[in-house]
């Protein structure tokens, strides 16, 4: 039995202890359903000739609390107790995953949950709605500030959240005074050691008689989970030859960006390493590629198509923003240009979660719907009529 709100002390895996110099000092809560499934699929209807492994961390817990952020959100809430915050404040698009989960999270440990929304629309507040991601940070009380992208970016989202924390401490009526700052995507030095875990967790359940862990793949946003799962990866094998080759898909930004952003997060853990700094290090053992299609959160239909036939294929629902769009250009890019490292290789897929995204995009996925889910009407009296199936 767990207590949401009541910390666990951690102790960071052995072969983490000598590089990354800053461990948690505030311990680690139990959110999430750790540890999450590992599968063996035979997707791709045998176009692709390798081994293929589901890691479901978009199971790590039900809808408002599932995918990635939930690993992060272990260590940054415990933090955010110990400092006696009682309150959180975040950052994220319209659709955030890490909003969603944040604010559920925070609720699980009695935090009000102020998120700040990047959004085009120009409604009023009240109008705001209630499709996917929004509807559960709704039902669990978020106070919710909306901008658009344009201040978004001429400002920053550092920025916006630190002057929400301000405006929190000033406002009496909020009754509510020491908010606790949470950056995008939950990606700071504290936030990663819950893909650190990640990797620890995934190496026990590697079953080596299936041969060797290859590659592992995944979407890379804020860069956190690509920061724990590379820099774990390459500390758990210490440059040892058999280290699986580490692909993140990056779906908002460059590789230069992800590449440099993933350094600095190293930097914040405290990197230490005798002979490479954490740029060349990151460099050396993270492949980042570009999986942006169309730009951030806008999918294309064959986008949209590969996550319906995936799902037909395996049961298991991609998002559109995030895993969808990774998994379908490291299949359509990737893999082509270098199709012997793939050929019989173990290739392991890191689903962070994300598919309460999908809502977002019913009306382009309706004619895609319509092909693979026909709906029929039940003729149940005889009356005949076209398009009817009599029982
Ligand atoms: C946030 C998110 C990611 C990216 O993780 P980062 O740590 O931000 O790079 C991937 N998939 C889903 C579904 C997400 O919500």
């Amino acid at each position: 039995m767990a207590t949401p709100n009541q910390a666990c002390p951690y102790e960071a895996p052995a072969w983490a202890r000598d590089h990354l110099m800053k461990t948690p000092e505030n311990g680690r809560l139990k959110l999430g359903n750790f540890p999450t499934p590992l599968y063996k699929m035979n997707p791709f209807s045998g176009n692709h000739d390798l081994n293929f492994f589901v890691k479901r961390d978009d199971m790590t817990g039900g809808p408002e609390l599932g995918g990635n952020k939930i690993r992060k959100l272990e260590f940054l809430l415990a933090d955010a107790l110990a400092q006696n915050c009682d309150s959180v404040v975040t950052i994220g698009g319209e659709q955030s995953n890490h909003c969603r989960a944040t604010a559920a999270a925070a609720r699980m440990v009695c935090l009000h949950p102020h998120l700040i929304l990047r959004t085009k629309r120009e409604e009023e507040l009240s109008t705001f709605g209630y499709t996917g991601n929004i509807l559960m940070d709704r039902m669990v009380g978020s106070t919710i500030y909306t901008c658009t992208p344009g201040e978004y970016g001429r400002l920053g989202s550092a920025e916006l959240v630190s002057r929400v924390c301000a405006h929190i401490e000033s406002d009496a009526r909020t009754k509510s005074n020491k908010p606790y700052p949470i950056p995008v995507g939950g990606s700071n030095g504290l936030g990663t050691w819950g893909y650190i875990e990640g990797v620890h967790e995934l190496l026990q359940q590697w079953d080596s008689s299936v041969g060797s862990l290859d590659h592992v793949v995944f979407a890379c946003g804020s860069g956190g989970t690509a920061a724990g799962i590379a820099l774990g990866m390459a500390l758990a094998y210490a440059d040892s030859k058999a280290m699986p080759v580490v692909h993140a898909m990056g779906v908002c930004d460059s590789p230069e960006i992800f590449y440099n952003d993933v350094a600095i997060i190293a930097d914040k853990m405290g990197f230490t390493h005798p002979t490479m700094d954490a740029k060349e290090f990151v460099r050396q053992h993270l492949v980042a590629h570009q999986a942006k299609g169309l730009g951030y959160a806008v999918s294309t239909q064959e986008e949209l198509d590969f996550v319906a036939k995936f799902a037909c294929e395996t049961g298991m629902v991609l998002d559109p923003v995030y895993s969808g769009k990774a998994l379908y250009h490291f299949l359509k890019e990737v893999v082509p240009k270098d199709p012997g490292e793939y050929q019989g290789k173990n290739v392991l897929f890191w689903h962070t979660g994300g598919a309460l995204g999908l809502y977002d995009k019913g009306d382009d996925l309706l004619d895609t719907l319509n092909q693979i889910s026909p709906v029929k009407r039940l003729d149940v009296y005889g009356k005949g009529g076209g398009g009817t199936v009599a029982i």
